[in-house]
């Protein structure tokens, strides 16, 4: 039941647990999906995350600035 419930937007802003080697921790999500899309606010480089690795890659609490699913 906890799995799936955020709902995340394009232009949306998360933080991952795992630091980028630039040092940035804040990505803005380009693209949704069975990947996600994430650049990062720091360096501009562009990844993918296969949506399993997204949700347990982002840090839940500064997350929940993001629009959550009721
Ligand atoms: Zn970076």
């Amino acid at each position: 039941m906890a799995d799936g419930v955020m709902v995340w937007q394009v232009g949306q802003e998360v933080v991952l647990k795992k630091p980028h080697p630039c040092g940035g921790r804040r990505w803005t999500i380009y693209k949704l999906g069975m990947d996600m899309g994430l650049q990062c606010r720091h360096c501009g480089q562009r990844i993918k995350l296969a949506r399993r690795q997204f949700d347990r890659a982002i840090v839940p609490d500064e997350a929940e600035t993001g629009s959550r699913l009721r």
